[in-house]
């Protein structure tokens, strides 16, 4: 094969693979949607190596689909035409911390747990923190987020530059070291979130933060969703600086206590934490308890000790993982709509009716503080008509929040799962983006069928 042995003229051939079970690890990704193998599995060690990847794939017009952990949840990873996968795990070092500029410079194949133990040793830690441990090349693909963006921000927020290798091999920087800059169009904004459509970041230089002198997270039980997030707005409104504020429905909380030694009340929660000083840290949480008083709280519970803490965090971080264990051979369908806060109370009591007339069984949460949900459903992608109805659910949910100027994806991305709505969604913007996609890789190698709706179009 031509593909293979150009390939191997500048890559080692344990950098090389096309045995069965390594392309079957780099056709999926943790969803439900229907795999499809690479040709071939790479895995460079440079920025040189990718740039002569990309030439190679370029000159014979084959895919390539940029590999961080597989943990997508829209299908972006699956390589539908083929083509190469590069896995960027051997891209993996930390290669500056700059404490004093609270930023680090990393390769893309960096995983956020990898990063937060090494900047732990400098006082420093990075917020970005999507359920799995991610790595970092792939959260600026997706502009991930997560619990801690209601108070640092999204991924796209934390990113001052990249090393971008672009599809005929050229090599750009989208910005550059400084916490700001009115230099130029913001390619830092357009590369991130591009689902390995426009290029492939061959290193990132990202803002750290300071780690807080006291941290304190808790619970607070409310007896409706309406209560639970009427308390987040007015905790926000108050402008009292809460790091994390998060919404797990009574089914999520039933799952979380059957997989975890916990009895928590099963009804709506909020999943809460505190950054501050001390004498902050006691302000802020009687103020936000005497607004969850007012909300009819029926528990506010509040964790300092470091390992009930991470227990909590846990325990929600890994809800998604929770379902999954306990549905053996289905699949996770997790929507994930972002409306304006204001509609974020209806949204949610809207989801879960609608999640019944579906006929299915499946959890809400959220990260509140941004009004952005998930539903998470398990089905058996292979049983049509469950995966009918899923969808349906899925159609339902992404026309609710776009009516009410929400978006179909809040942080998952688009992938495949949610390209079908990208017109409805963006309307003629979404001509510029193609125009765009076109001008960076003109004969379409790039992730192809991600975002847009087939490969001519992408
Ligand atoms: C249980 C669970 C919970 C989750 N919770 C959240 C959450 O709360 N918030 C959230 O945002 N996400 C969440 N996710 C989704 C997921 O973790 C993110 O989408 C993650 O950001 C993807 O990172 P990855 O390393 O796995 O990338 P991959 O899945 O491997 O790739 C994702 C995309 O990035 C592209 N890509 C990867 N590396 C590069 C690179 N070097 N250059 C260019 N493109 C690249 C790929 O082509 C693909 O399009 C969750 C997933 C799971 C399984």
């Amino acid at each position: 094969m031509k593909l293979l042995s150009l390939l191997s003229t500048f890559l080692k051939d344990d950098q090389i693979s096309v045995n069965a079970t390594v392309l079957e690890q780099h056709s999926k990704d943790e969803s439900y949607h229907t795999p499809h193998d690479p040709d071939v599995v790479v895995f460079p060690r440079t920025t040189e190596e990718v740039t002569k990847i990309m030439q190679t794939a370029n000159d014979l017009e084959v895919p390539v689909i940029p590999f961080g952990l597989g943990s997508s949840l829209e299908g972006h990873v699956i390589p539908y035409h083929g083509g190469i996968s590069i896995d960027f795990q051997l891209m993996n070092k930390i290669l500056e911390v700059r404490p004093e500029d609270f930023l680090v410079r990393v390769q893309p194949g960096v995983t956020r747990s990898q990063l937060n133990k090494e900047l732990k040793k400098h006082g420093l830690f990075f917020t970005v923190d999507p359920g799995a441990d991610a790595t970092l090349g792939g959260m600026a693909a997706t502009n991930a987020s997560g619990t801690t963006s209601v108070r640092y921000g999204v991924m796209r927020d934390q990113v001052r530059d990249m090393e971008v290798v672009l599809a005929d091999g050229r090599i750009i920087h989208t910005g550059s070291m400084t916490a700001k800059s009115s230099s130029g169009y913001h390619l830092n904004g357009l590369f991130v979130g591009s689902e390995g459509t426009l290029g492939t970041f061959t290193e990132l230089t990202l803002n750290v933060y300071g780690i807080p002198e006291a941290t304190l997270a808790g619970r607070m039980v409310f007896p409706s969703i309406e209560k639970a997030v009427t308390t987040v707005t007015n905790i926000l409104h108050a402008a009292i600086p809460v790091a994390r504020i998060e919404l797990v429905d009574a089914r999520s909380v039933q799952q979380v206590n059957k997989t975890n030694e916990t009895n928590y009340l099963e009804k709506p929660t909020l999943f809460v934490e505190f950054h501050s000083n001390e004498a902050g840290l006691k302000q802020d949480v009687s103020f936000a308890k005497s607004i969850a008083q007012d909300n009819d709280c029926e528990e506010f519970i509040f964790e300092q000790d470091t390992k009930k803490r991470a227990l909590l965090w846990e325990a929600r971080h890994n809800l998604a993982y929770s379902f999954s264990h306990g549905s053996p051979g289905k699949k996770m369908m997790v929507t994930d709509v972002c409306v304006p806060i204001s509609e974020l109370t209806g949204a949610i009591v809207d989801a879960r009716k609608a999640i019944k007339t579906n006929g299915l069984d499946g959890a809400l949460l959220g990260h509140v503080g941004d009004g952005n949900y998930h539903a998470i459903v398990m089905i058996d992608p292979t049983d049509s008509e469950e995966l009918d109805r899923a969808m349906k659910l899925n159609q339902h949910l992404v026309h609710y929040a776009l009516e009410r100027g929400g978006t179909c994806t809040g942080e998952h991305g688009v992938g495949t799962g949610k390209a079908q709505y990208q017109q409805k969604e963006h309307g003629p913007a979404l001509g510029v983006m193609k125009s765009l996609k076109l001008t960076l890789d003109p004969k379409g190698i790039l992730n192809p069928g991600k975002i847009f709706c087939n490969r001519s179009s992408s």
